[in-house]
């Protein structure tokens, strides 16, 4: 897995990267297995990091439409407990929040100790979408990078780890995705027609999200590329790839400072 993270000093170029890619791995029992071993690993380091309530850990899910970012959120968070695990989602920005520098919105929303907060779109938003429609200048997002990489390290130095992931699929795919909401009466609330526009910008959005990733790709707030074609092989790469960063974290419960025979429950 470790294939996906984006290697320091790299230019990214999403066109070399296949988002067919699904390892060496196939759909099965056996995948059905690991997955389920992961989500329970997953959900027991959940439990000691809220116990500890010592890490802090932040993930940025930026992808195109359809491409799964609101599947990926229900698939790997699923047996989470909910009190220490957060979904922040950003929109159009608000005329409140456009008063405000790009960061505001976002810093009200990082993880405290003890917290996951995920980050369904970003502050990446005010370097892509508002780039490629040419709300901004060049200079202003080149300026908002430095900006980034400094906020991102300032929360690193305070305790967050930051994992970023860009899930990654083909204009193709994203045509089936877009016709299955529209052939599927249950799936139309998830059809806008926005989507079909920003769709024939593709190719300014990649250059946009090349430049980003490139440009902000740090020690301390890494970039994963995640093949997102293959539904199951995105949860795969995004549970295991979090799954790595919480194994790391040398978690204890909190030492106890009761003394458990001297109490007695009436
Ligand atoms: P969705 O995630 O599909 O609900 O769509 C949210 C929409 O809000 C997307 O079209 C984003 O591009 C847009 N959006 C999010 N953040 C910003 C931002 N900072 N500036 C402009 N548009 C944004
Ligand atoms: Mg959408």
């Amino acid at each position: 897995m470790e294939s996906y993270h984006v290697k320091l000093d790299t230019r990214v170029r999403l066109d070399k990267l296949d988002p067919e890619d699904s390892g060496e791995h196939k759909k099965g029992k056996q995948l059905d297995a690991m997955l389920e071993k992961i989500r329970l690993e997953m959900d027991r380091l959940q439990e000691l990091l809220y116990a500890e309530r010592k890490h802090k850990v932040l993930i940025v899910l930026q992808a195109m439409d359809t491409a799964g970012k609101d599947g990926t959120i229900s698939h790997v968070f699923e047996g989470m407990n909910p009190q220490g695990v957060k979904v922040a989602s950003f929109k159009a920005p608000t005329t409140e929040e456009l008063d405000h520098d790009f960061l505001w919105r976002v810093h009200k929303q990082v993880p405290g100790k003890g917290e996951i907060v995920i980050f369904n779109r970003s502050h990446y938003e005010d370097v892509l979408v508002v780039r490629v429609h040419n709300l901004i200048t060049r200079d202003v997002w080149l300026r908002r990078y430095k900006e980034i990489n400094n906020f991102e390290h300032m929360l690193a130095n305070e305790g967050t780890t930051i994992l970023k992931f860009f899930l990654h699929i083909t204009p193709d795919e994203q045509k089936q995705r877009l016709q299955d909401r529209l052939d599927d009466p249950a799936k139309h609330w998830k059809f806008s027609a926005a989507d079909l526009d920003e769709r024939k910008l593709w190719p300014d959005y990649m250059k946009a999200y090349e430049d980003a990733i490139t440009a902000t790709n740090t020690a301390w707030a890494p970039w994963y590329i995640v093949p997102a074609n293959k539904k199951w092989y995105r949860n795969l790469v995004v549970a295991s790839t979090i799954m790595a960063a919480l194994q790391t974290f040398d978690m204890h419960y909190p030492e106890s400072t009761l003394d458990a025979s001297k109490i007695v429950i009436e």
